[in-house]
């Protein structure tokens, strides 16, 4: 239909994060020690995009790590539509362990994962990460003790719960649901009753989503046609397309405190200014106009039920 992309076109967006994170970390913009085993050969980004991708990893990596802290590593995290991201491997280096950490994408996504984490080529080897023995199934399938990457589509809610039982996940631990662009590809009935479900299976649950926002001006008018021109829509925006709405559809699905912001206000409240200036020197960014105007595209939603999160964002990290 006209308002759904098609799945393939909603995959692919996954070669596109990827080649943007890639490319930003070969500019030392963050550190990634894993990435090589998921890209080759940098595909050129404006320096506001590369300061975007940035922003976006370090505040889903902060919140990451704090809700590990927090919870003395006794606690999971889900990521959905975790296309090639390489979060584990990342807080794993850094001594940030989990009981679970789960990856779900569509079965297409996580069989190319797969076979990218068992390219036995390059150095650190990403298997020996895992706290236990790894086993495949139906290729789309890996468990390894503390890491699984699961196949499902995020809008079969009986199938995801199946998949989800197959990691021996414990539904009594605080566990941290991440959805990074992910939610914005599916109707709002399906990322509803996604949410409804997390918020119903789990007793102590928070929740980091990242997607657009605020795109009924004139740049976002710009965004969304160039998305569309790649045959990507975004219905997700029907119904949260603001703040405030954003934050509306985690109280009506269960959760109990939500917090949001746009990326900007993140990026100019919360990070380290040192930071912030470094970042913004590696490509001499001076005129901030465009990255401003970027930042207010986008934002965070914090939202959690029972005891698991903390609803203050001090710092970043
Ligand atoms: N989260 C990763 C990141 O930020 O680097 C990947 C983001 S990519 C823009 C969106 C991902 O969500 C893709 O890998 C896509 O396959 C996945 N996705 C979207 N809809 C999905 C669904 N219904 N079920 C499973 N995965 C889905």
């Amino acid at each position: 239909s006209a308002s759904v992309s098609d799945d393939y076109s909603v995959q692919k967006t996954n070669d596109d994060a990827t080649e943007s994170k890639y490319a930003a970390v070969k500019l030392n913009y963050w550190y990634d020690n894993f990435i090589d085993h998921f890209a080759h050969g940098v595909h050129k980004r404006d320096p506001e995009i590369s300061c975007g991708y940035w922003a976006r990893v370090a505040t889903v990596t902060s919140f990451a790590q704090q809700f590990i802290e927090m919870n003395n590593s006794k606690c999971q995290i889900i990521n959905l539509g975790a296309g090639f991201d390489t979060l584990f491997w990342r807080l794993k280096e850094n001594n940030f362990k989990v009981h679970r950490f789960i990856e779900i994408d569509f079965s297409s996504v996580t069989a190319k994962k797969i076979r990218h984490i068992r390219k036995p080529q390059r150095d650190p080897k990403l298997f020996s990460f895992f706290d236990g023995e790894p086993t495949e199934s139906q290729h789309s399938d890996l468990h390894a003790g503390d890491y699984h990457l699961i196949g499902a589509d995020l809008r079969q809610l009986a199938e995801l719960e199946q998949k989800l039982n197959s990691t021996e996940i414990d539904y009594k631990l605080p566990t941290l649901v991440i959805s990074e662009c992910v939610l914005i590809y599916m109707s709002t009935e399906s990322s509803s009753a996604l949410l409804k479900f997390f918020s119903s299976k789990f007793n102590s649950i928070a929740f980091l989503n990242y997607e657009q926002v605020n795109t009924a001006d004139k740049f976002g008018e710009v965004m969304l046609s160039n998305l569309k021109s790649r045959g990507i829509m975004l219905p997700g925006l029907s119904v949260c397309d603001n703040i405030e709405t954003q934050k509306q559809r985690f109280v009506e699905n269960g959760f109990e405190k939500v917090n949001a912001w746009t990326v900007m206000e993140i990026y100019r409240n919360h990070f380290n200014p040192e930071e912030v200036k470094r970042v913004e020197d590696i490509e001499r960014l001076d005129e901030k106009e465009l990255l401003t105007q970027l930042l207010e595209h986008y934002s965070f939603v914090y939202a959690f039920k029972g005891s698991s999160g903390n609803s203050d964002l001090s710092s970043i990290k």
